[in-house]
């Protein structure tokens, strides 16, 4: 059992407070529990949490994209390689992408605490083990990623793709950056998946922390921006994972616009036959070909 928490007038007072009666947590687990002593309000700590993480990983990890975009040497890893983006084009989107997140994403993340409270999402410490936090993440990367292809593959429906979809193919050779470029009921469809998925999760296990729900966001953070990064190389991740999509995939479809609709795995894709690039055109002719020969001889 906690020691009831005191507040303090500064964040380490209370990290100091906390410190002396709850000998039994960690570092991380005590800067937690002091983070919401000090707030006194649940939904503005998560809630600032939550922004501060989303600006610090968003705008953090699309660094050093925009970095290897700037050395000549790691052209030869480009995917589509006359396309590499202008500054201009980078700081307008980094623009656009933060005014969204100011006007777009702040008023909602208010709900976020008060939801996760509904469905039974924990604050409290200690936090899960990391095998806990292992393999929900990886149930949500194979959740999110079915939600991601359906509706990304619904988005490529005329009336949809010239309504909504079309701000976010604006790029047709992607970059890091570009990630979250897209219309504000995109960002709320597609994010649905990434945040209900562990909602219903939760709904129906019934244990699942929000530090969990933290990692997940970020690893999933890793991937949109890694997956637009526009760059292919020999250490790429799908290398060594073949299911793992990466950017080779996702550069496809933004250069042919259709295809390649999933976010993380290449499973959709394969089994639905909705795969991009010439080796999946390849494929379809030769099966074609076997088919109408198969034909000929009966
Ligand atoms: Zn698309
Ligand atoms: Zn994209």
């Amino acid at each position: 059992m906690m020691a009831a928490p005191m507040a303090q007038d500064t964040y380490w007072g209370s990290f100091e407070e906390i410190s002396k009666y709850n000998v039994s947590l960690n570092y991380a687990e005590k800067m937690w529990l002091a983070w919401y002593t000090y707030m006194q309000n649940d939904i503005l700590a998560t809630g600032i949490m939550s922004f501060v993480m989303h600006e610090v990983v968003y705008f953090g990890r699309s660094l050093p994209w925009i970095i290897v975009d700037m050395i000549p040497w790691f052209r030869r890893y480009k995917i589509q390689q006359d396309k590499i983006p202008t500054a201009y084009e980078q700081w307008y989107c980094a623009a656009l992408v933060l005014f969204s997140h100011f006007t777009v994403e702040l008023p909602q993340i208010w709900l976020f605490h008060p939801l996760c409270q509904f469905f039974g999402l924990s604050t409290s410490v200690p936090f899960p083990s990391l095998y806990t936090m292992a393999w929900q993440i990886a149930v949500f990367f194979v959740l999110e990623d079915t939600w991601h292809y359906w509706v990304h593959r619904a988005m490529h429906w005329g009336p949809l793709y010239k309504n909504i979809h079309k701000i976010h193919h604006h790029y047709s050779a992607p970059f890091g950056l570009a990630a979250e470029y897209a219309s504000p009921i995109e960002v709320l469809v597609l994010g649905l998946g990434t945040v209900g998925c562990p909602i219903a999760f939760c709904a129906v296990y019934g244990n699942l922390h929000i530090l969990t729900m933290y990692a997940w966001i970020v690893l999933r953070l890793f991937q949109a921006i890694d997956a637009h990064s526009g760059y292919e190389f020999p250490w790429s991740l799908h290398h060594f994972l073949p299911f793992w999509a990466g950017a080779e995939h996702h550069d496809v479809h933004h250069e042919k616009f259709i295809g390649n609709y999933s976010s993380s795995f290449r499973w959709w894709d394969y089994v639905l036959d909705t795969e991009a690039g010439e080796e999946a055109s390849k494929r379809r002719r030769e099966r074609k070909l076997a088919a109408a020969k198969a034909k000929k001889v009966q």
